[in-house]
C-alpha cells in the first residue's frame, strides 16, 4: 500500500500522575510513501510532542496512553526498547531545530556520522569512511573528504544541519521526522536545506514529516498537511486545497494574518489571543476564545471529525450539516 505511517488516536501525557497535562489529544495522521508532509502549528500547541511520541522519545515524564502508530505495518508503540533503537536511526530518523545541541561537540563530524553508519550497518568497518563521504556528499557539503576532521564549532549552522541530515541518512531511512529543522537559520540557508530535504526525498523515496510554524516552509515543501491546536488536529488538506480554501477558521485566520506579497516567510504569531494552556478539561471547541465564527453550541459541544468532499478533513462546528458550504458565515471561507 502506499501508507507508510499510520497514527490512530495518539495520545500523550506530560507530567506527574496527578496532574498530567495532555499535551497530544487523540490524534490521526496517515503519511504516504514519498511524500511531504507538514504538521503545522503555533508553539506549544503538541507539535513536538507528537513527533517524539512517533519516535518513543519522550522526556521521562512523558507517556503514550492511547492510540497505535503503525509504520509500514509495524506496531512501534509495542516494540521492545531495543527493537525501537533498531528503528530509530534505520527506517524512521529524526532532526531537530538546533543542531548543536544533537552532535557531540569534542569528536569530530565525520566520527559521528561513521558512527551513525556503524550502528545502522554492523560490522563492515572497512567501508565507513568511504560511506562516510558519500553521505557528506550527498547533503552537499563540499570538500567533504578534508571537512570529516572539522569539530561542530567549525561549522555554520546550515553546515551542521546538513551533518545531522547526512546522519539521519546513514540509515536508509522510510521516514525522516524534521522538527523546525530549518527555524534557527536565515533565511537564504534556510530555502537551501529545504531544497536539500526536497532533493533527497527525490533521490531515495523517503518521505519527510516536516514540523512548523512557517506558513511559507508549507507552501514551499508540503504535499499534504494537518494544522495542530492545542494537542488536536483541527484541519487535514493537501497544500492546493488549503490555499484554495481552508476548511477552518483557525486556517483561515493563519491566511489572513499574512499580506498576500509576504506570505512566504511569514510566521504564525499574530492572530489575537493564545493557545489555551493543555492542563486543564475542555468542554467545547478548543479554538472558541479566538474564533470570529463561534456560535453558542461551540462552547458547549466539542466539534467532532468530519471528512469533506474536497477530501479535506476539518474539526469545526461550521461544518456540521456538510452540503459543501460552512454555515452561518458572510465572508465566506470558500469565496476566492
Ligand atoms: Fe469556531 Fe465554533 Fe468552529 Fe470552533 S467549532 S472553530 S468556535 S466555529
Ligand atoms: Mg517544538
Amino acid at each position: 500500500s502506499d501508507v507508510l505511517l499510520e497514527v490512530s488516536g495518539l495520545t500523550t501525557l506530560l507530567g506527574d500522575a496527578a496532574r498530567p497535562v495532555r499535551v497530544v489529544d487523540g490524534i490521526d495522521l496517515t503519511i504516504r510513501r514519498g511524500e511531504t508532509f507538514v504538521l503545522l502549528g503555533e508553539s506549544g500547541c503538541g507539535k513536538s510532542m507528537t513527533a517524539l511520541s512517533l519516535m518513543r522519545l519522550l522526556p521521562p515524564s512523558g507517556r503514550v496512553t492511547a492510540g497505535a502508530v503503525h509504520l509500514a505495518g509495524t506496531d512501534l508503540l509495542r516494540l521492545t526498547e531495543a527493537e525501537m533503537r533498531g528503528v530509530r536511526g534505520g527506517r524512521m530518523a529524526m532532526i531537530f531545530q538546533e543542531p548543536q545541541t544533537s552532535l557531540n561537540p569534542v569528536m569530530s563530524v565525520g566520527d559521528q556520522i561513521a558512527e551513525a553508519v556503524r550502528v545502522h550497518e554492523g560490522g563492515s568497518r572497512d567501508r565507513t569512511p568511504a560511506r562516510v563521504v558519500e553521505l557528506m556528499r550527498a547533503v552537499g557539503i563540499p570538500d567533504p573528504a578534508r571537512r570529516v576532521e572539522e569539530y561542530p564549532h567549525q561549522l555554520s549552522g546550515g553546515m551542521k544541519q546538513r551533518i545531522m541530515i547526512a546522519m539521519a541518512l546513514a540509515g536508509d531511512p522510510q521516514l525522516l521526522i524534521a522538527d523546525e529543522p530549518t527555524t534557527a537559520l536565515d533565511v537564504t540557508i534556510q530555502a537551501q536545506v529545504l531544497r536539500l530535504l526536497k532533493d533527497l526525498q527525490a533521490k531515495t523515496g523517503m518521505a519527510v514529516l516536516l514540523i512548523t510554524h512557517d506558513l511559507g516552509v508549507v507552501a514551499e515543501t508540503a504535499d499534504r498537511l494537518a494544522v495542530m491546536y492545542a494537542g488536536q488536529i483541527l484541519e487535514t488538506a493537501t497544500t492546493e486545497a488549503f490555499f484554495a480554501a481552508p476548511a477552518h477558521p483557525y486556517s483561515r485566520r493563519l491566511m489572513e494574518s499574512l499580506p498576500g506579497a509576504a506570505k512566504r516567510s511569514a510566521r504564525l504569531a499574530v492572530i489575537p489571543g493564545r493557545v489555551p494552556h493543555l492542563d486543564q478539561a475542555f468542554v467545547g471547541c478548543r479554538f472558541a476564545e479566538r474564533c470570529d465564527a463561534v456560535m453558542p453550541r461551540c462552547r458547549d459541544q466539542a466539534p467532532v471529525w468530519r471528512d469533506l468532499e474536497t477530501g479535506q478533513g476539518v474539526r469545526c462546528h461550521l461544518w456540521d450539516e456538510d452540503d459543501g458550504q460552512p454555515e452561518g458565515l458572510t465572508h465566506g471561507i470558500r469565496d476566492p
